[in-house]
């Protein structure tokens, strides 16, 4: 499983290394981490500060379903000081994102997998290729490296 974090208010390289700490209770298996990368806000509110993002690739117990690690990601962001939002992509301490959940896929509102926007997110990709170049997320064709390169042409 991938999970995104993104920041874009507060000490946020702080933040991801708590909240990254978090996650390894949630994995059975150590958490591989990509490197921190800071990106410009992408469709956010004129103004917003620029966002610090990465990915973490972890491996949730047997038995886990999408729907209970979203809602234990979502505890996590309001730990972390995240508030019922009044304005779309308004800065945030921190956001967590399920990328990819195994073969899963869902199309509801409150969850949607693969992640729907991950394949046209250069701060999604980016990370996530340092981690899982040749990974394919169910339902494309494209690795996440070729994802990745068709972006940057
Ligand atoms: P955001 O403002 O990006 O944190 O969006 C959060 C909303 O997106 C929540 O209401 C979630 O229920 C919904 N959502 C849909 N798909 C996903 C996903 N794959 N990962 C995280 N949140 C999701």
């Amino acid at each position: 499983m991938a999970v995104a974090l993104g920041s874009n208010l507060g000490g946020s390289a702080q933040i991801f290394r708590r909240a990254i700490s978090k996650l390894r209770d949630l994995s059975v298996t150590p958490v591989r981490v990509s490197s921190f990368w800071k990106t410009a806000p992408v469709d956010c509110p004129p103004g917003s500060p620029d966002f610090l993002n990465a990915v973490c690739v972890i491996t949730v117990q047997a038995g886990e379903r999408p729907e209970s690690l979203l809602l234990e990601l979502q505890t996590l962001e309001k730990e972390f000081g995240r508030r019922p939002k009044k304005v779309l992509n308004e800065p945030r301490p921190l956001d967590l994102d399920i990328i990819a959940f195994g073969q899963e896929r869902r199309s509801g509102e409150r969850l949607t997998l693969p992640h729907p926007r991950a394949a046209q997110r250069r701060f999604v990709l980016g990370p996530l290729a340092e981690l899982e170049p040749d990974w394919v997320l169910p339902g494309r064709r494209l690795t996440i490296a070729a994802l990745l390169q068709r972006l940057r042409d």
